[in-house]
Order: C-alpha cells, then sequence, then structure tokens
C-alpha cells in the first residue's frame, strides 16, 4: 500500500489497489480508480468513510456506473463498490420492502413481482442500482421512483448512521439532498396487485423500452436533468443535436439524453459532445443544462 495511505492500512483486506472501473460502467470507457473497496459491512464501510474523511482522501460511491463517466486520468481516492450480500438483500417487512442500496433495478423488480407488489415493473430494462436509482430520482412514464420511497437508511456527512424520512428529502427534476449521503438501504411501500397483471405491464413497458433505447449497444445517459417545464432532449432536438457526433459518441436518434458508445470511441469523446451540447443550447435558448450523469 502506498506511503500517503498508511491510514487506510486497516483496511487492506477489502482495498483493491490501481483497478480499473470500465469493467464497471456501462459504457465501458473508464480509467483507473487508485483504491477500490468492498466492505463487508456497515461498520466497516462507516469505519472507512471516516477515515476518508479524517484523512482527507476523497471517497466515491459506484453503483452500477450507469449514470456515470469516468475520465482516463486514475480517479484519486477511495471507489466503493457495494457488492456484499448485506448491501444487496431485500427484507418483506409486510407493507413496506427495505432494499439494500447495491441491489440492482432488476433484482428489485423480480422480488417485487414474486411477491405481488406492484409499481417497479415499469422500470424494466433501466440499468442500475437502487443507490444509484434514488440519488437521480430514476423515472419512467409512471412517474419518479421517489412517490414509493417511505424511508432512506444513508450515512452521513460524518459516517454516522440515520434515518431519513421522505419528507426530510426534497426530490424534484433538479435532484435531490442526498447528493452528499451514502445511501445504505431504501424502504419502499407498494400497493399489492394479481401477478398476472404486474407482468402484463411488465411486457408492456419492456416493448416500449426495446423501441426507445435498443438494447445491446452501451450507451452514456441520462446526461442532462430537465430543465423547469422543458425536457433536455426536446431543447437538443430543437437545437439540431440529434445525431451530432464526435469521435465515437454520438447523440442517440430515439432519445438525445443518451449518448451511443460506438466502438474505439474513447471518454473525451462523449464529454466534448457534451460540452459542444452545452454551449449550443446555452447560445440558442440561453438555457444553462445541468448535468445528471455524474463525471469523475
Ligand atoms: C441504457 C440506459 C437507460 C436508462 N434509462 C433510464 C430511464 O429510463 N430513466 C431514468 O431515470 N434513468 C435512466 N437511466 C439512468 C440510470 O440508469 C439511472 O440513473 C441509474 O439508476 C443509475 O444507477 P447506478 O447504480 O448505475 O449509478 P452510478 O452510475 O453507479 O452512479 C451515479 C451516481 O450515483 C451515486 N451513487 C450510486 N450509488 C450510491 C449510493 N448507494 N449512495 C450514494 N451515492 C450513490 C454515484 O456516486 C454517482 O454519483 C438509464 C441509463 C442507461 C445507461
Amino acid at each position: 500500500m502506498g506511503f500517503e495511505m498508511k491510514c487506510l492500512i486497516e483496511f487492506e483486506p477489502i482495498l483493491k489497489k490501481s483497478s480499473s472501473l470500465s469493467p464497471y460502467t456501462f459504457s465501458g470507457l473508464a480509467g483507473v480508480c487508485e483504491y477500490l473497496a468492498e466492505p463487508r459491512s456497515k461498520e466497516e464501510l462507516a469505519a472507512l468513510y471516516k477515515a476518508c474523511q479524517t484523512n482527507k482522501i476523497p471517497f466515491k460511491i459506484l453503483g452500477n456506473g450507469c449514470n456515470l463517466l469516468v475520465r482516463s486520468a486514475m480517479v484519486s481516492g477511495v471507489v466503493v463498490k457495494l457488492t456484499n450480500p448485506v448491501f444487496c438483500g431485500f427484507e418483506n417487512l409486510g407493507n413496506t420492502v427495505r432494499m439494500g442500496a447495491g441491489a440492482s433495478i432488476f433484482a428489485a423488480i423480480s422480488f417485487c413481482s414474486q411477491n405481488n407488489m406492484a409499481g417497479f415493473e415499469t422500470l424494466i430494462g433501466i440499468p442500475g442500482t437502487i443507490g444509484g436509482a434514488l440519488l437521480s430520482n430514476t423515472s419512467d412514464k409512471s412517474g419518479p421512483i421517489s412517490r414509493f420511497v417511505r424511508k432512506i437508511e444513508v450515512l452521513d456527512s460524518l459516517g454516522n448512521l440515520q434515518i431519513r424520512d421522505k419528507e426530510e428529502i426534497s426530490f424534484s427534476d433538479k435532484g435531490n439532498d442526498l447528493r452528499d449521503l451514502v445511501i445504505l438501504s431504501v424502504e419502499f411501500a407498494f400497493e399489492h396487485d394479481k401477478t398476472e397483471s404486474i407482468v402484463k405491464r411488465l411486457r408492456k413497458a419492456w416493448i416500449s423500452r426495446k423501441i426507445q433505447l435498443p438494447l445491446g449497444v452501451p450507451y452514456a445517459g441520462k446526461i442532462f436533468k430537465n430543465p423547469r417545464g422543458l425536457t433536455a432532449a426536446s431543447l437538443m432536438e430543437q437545437g439540431g443535436f440529434q445525431k451530432a457526433r464526435v469521435g465515437g459518441a454520438e447523440v442517440c436518434d430515439r432519445d438525445s439524453n443518451y449518448i451511443v458508445i460506438h466502438p474505439h470511441a474513447v471518454v473525451e469523446d462523449v464529454l466534448r459532445l457534451i460540452e459542444q451540447i452545452k454551449q449550443g443550447i446555452r447560445e440558442r435558448f440561453n438555457v444553462d443544462l445541468e448535468l445528471e450523469i455524474a463525471i469523475w
């Protein structure tokens, strides 16, 4: 372990040095991080977070890397993946379900469908984890994920465990106030419904998603937050950015808020394309598009 990281020596069993992040991002474009950590318990995660805060070591959580661009330069500090089963489980509490932040949206849909809980089935095909989905308030045509939220278990900025009720968090198109917290688990409330009805809605959503964003292609997205009363995609279309391209990065013709990653693309292509779009929209419509996608 590097000299400068002696303060992390007790975490050596869970730290991997100079780990490539590209296998962990949806676009497949990413450099390496200084340390990749996979904590084995909430307590270990909290202790690692506190050690990083105390020693001013950058600390980041990686979900499934679906709403994230990682530059080719090394990401300094510690990147945490919540892959241990303690962060990926589901607990049926009767009227609500507690889901680990590291669980995939797909596994959550599957758990809900098997337990006759309706609501998540229309998220089918959206990649990501519960933690990542909550942070960006992932939504589909039926509405945002926040409408099912009851409670959120987090580590606050001091590394202390806290439970936040939904009422304490403001969710909006502009984001929410979870940005500086580590999300550990989320309690959701669902309506009960018959399996056949849930499966029917799931199939319908799956078909329309395959039309919206054809599968089997790497994407970066969603790129921008929707400005008040507008959608980023429609602004980009009006601004002539449909199918705009820089190197191997191209605006998706089905949904302009996603960028198709062609073979041989580099992350800098995506970043340059984003900059061109932002500048063009500012000049043409006097609107400053805010990024939804995280850039490390
Ligand atoms: C093909 C494709 C289709 C998509 N379709 C949709 C769609 O229809 N609707 C929609 O709303 N979005 C959509 N998205 C966006 C994306 O899927 C969601 O935002 C997703 O939920 C991100 O989750 P993630 O685990 O991949 O997060 P990541 O990309 O890994 O992380 C994103 C951000 O969340 C933070 N984060 C992740 N987990 C935690 C945690 N536990 N605690 C604190 N911070 C955390 C990360 O630090 C980072 O800043 C799509 C993306 C792609 C690539």
